[in-house]
């Protein structure tokens, strides 16, 4: 199948200057993030209902409205996760109208980091790098591991020491090099953009990043597309680098500007870990000013200490009148029981973050319970288990006999011995199980 795509190029928000297409994260002259512009005109015609619903059930149904380069041909189904309405968890929490985008379930590494990659490495060969990479707190390092190897292109990935083993694991079996700093995500970034110019290499948050931002506005497109073509009131977005949510935003904008969508008002609310919260800090502060932190939590997805999109991402928050939380890991653990106990979904320490920081937010009143919130979960919780590793613990096993699993049944009961039931039955008091 062949994918028509708006002509696109780099264009800096703050001076409007254009710089065609190259390996480029920044302007030159005033040192801000590039951001991707798209011939609108011709989107007009090419980013229709009828041209998206004709297409695959994956991104690249959105293709005309992401930067793909001329000829390419897009190979994985990445994407078109489901989005869930949760009543039970609305239940618990005080919501009427509440969505589950699921992206833990996101093809092929389980986590939206997915979409961002297929969209970075579609343009790293059209640039020609032999060698990719990027700087990650995890999930990245999974989806660049993976996907670099099925289109044959070596990645060197590089993380900070202490993430967990799932993750350190979910990179090495796609025979990718991982490279262990010892530092902080902060650190691994600073390392990496030099290592970019030094070397050469295509590095899809650094050098490629205004490409593989792009990729995170599908989650938007699928939210609208799913809701029947209509905006929700809120979104409930999990912030690392403070990337995702603004994407998802320009996706609802685009949707208005080309008439796919009715125009409405949608808040946007940020989550993040109270140990490592620059962003929220920001947006409860007033302040678009990111104050940087040493991160100190388990929800390492989000530990980013000093996020490049954080600036904007707080100033766009409190232009849609939304806010934002944090939350402590004790809330974060019990964020992910409570959305793997009341909608069979198991996420990731993000997720928890985001669960917790949506439940305060319906009880603080800044959320009404019939509002249609989405609630944003970006990756799954096998890959963290070590988390919940103080919450459940084997229980002894037991002998294959019905006697023994009655036995094991009213220990775990609490409930009288055979002896005492029949006791109180004789004195006339009746044991319900
Ligand atoms: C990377 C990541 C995020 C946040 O992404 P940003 O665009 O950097 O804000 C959220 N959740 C998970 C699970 C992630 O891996
Ligand atoms: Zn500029």
């Amino acid at each position: 199948m062949e994918y028509s795509c708006s002509a696109y190029e780099l264009k800096c928000n703050e001076c409007g200057k254009r710089f065609g297409n190259q390996p480029l994260s920044a302007c030159p002259d005033c040192l801000a993030p590039l951001e991707i512009a798209y011939d609108m005109e011709l989107a007009r015609v090419t980013f229709t209902r009828a041209n998206i619903t004709a297409g695959p059930f994956n991104i690249w149904r959105y293709a005309a409205l992401l930067p793909i380069p001329a000829g390419f041909q897009p190979d994985l189904p990445v994407g078109f996760t489901p989005l869930v309405r949760a009543k039970n968890l609305g239940k618990r929490i005080g919501a009427k109208n509440l969505y589950i985008k699921n992206d833990a379930v996101c093809f092929p590494t389980l986590s939206f980091k997915d979409r961002v990659v297929s969209v970075a490495l579609a343009n790293a060969q059209k640039f020609g790098f032999d060698v990719v990479g990027c700087s990650s707190t995890g999930n990245l390092a999974n989806s660049v591991a993976a996907q670099s190897a099925r289109l044959g292109l070596k990645a060197t990935i590089l993380v900070p020491a202490d993430l967990e083993p799932a993750k350190i694991l979910n990179t090495q079996v796609y025979g990718a090099r991982l490279v262990r700093i010892d530092g902080n995500y902060d650190h691994v970034n600073r390392l990496c953009t030099q290592i970019a110019d030094e070397y050469n290499w295509g590095f899809v948050n650094v050098n490629l990043r205004p490409y593989y931002a792009e990729g995170s506005k599908t989650v938007g497109y699928e939210i609208a597309e799913q809701l029947g073509w209509r905006l929700p009131d809120n979104v409930v977005c999990p912030m690392a680098g403070g990337s995702l949510i603004r994407k998802i935003r320009k996706a609802f904008n685009e949707l208005i500007e080309l008439g796919l969508v009715e125009d409405k008002p949608v808040r946007f609310f940020g989550a993040q870990a109270t140990g490592c919260s620059p962003i929220s800090t920001a947006v409860k502060q007033g302040t678009e000013d990111i104050l940087p932190q040493r991160p100190n939590t388990i929800a390492r997805s989000l530990a980013i200490g000093n996020p490049a999109d954080g600036p904007a991402a707080a100033k766009m928050i409190r232009a849609t009148g939304g806010w934002a939380e944090d939350v402590s890991d004790i809330e974060i653990v019990s964020g992910m029981q409570e959305l793997a106990e009341t909608e069979g979904i198991f996420t990731e320490t993000a997720g928890g973050v985001t669960i917790a920081v949506t439940a305060r937010l319906y009880a603080h009143g800044r959320i009404s319970p019939d509002e249609t919130t989405v609630v944003c979960i970006t990756g799954n919780g096998l890959k963290t288990t070590d988390a919940l590793s103080d919450q459940y613990h084997p229980e002894r096993a037991v002998r294959p006999r019905l006697v023994d699993f009655d036995e094991y049944l009213r220990e775990l009961d609490g409930a009288p011995e055979p002896e005492l039931a029949e006791e109180l039955a004789i004195a006339g008091v009746s044991h319900v199980h």
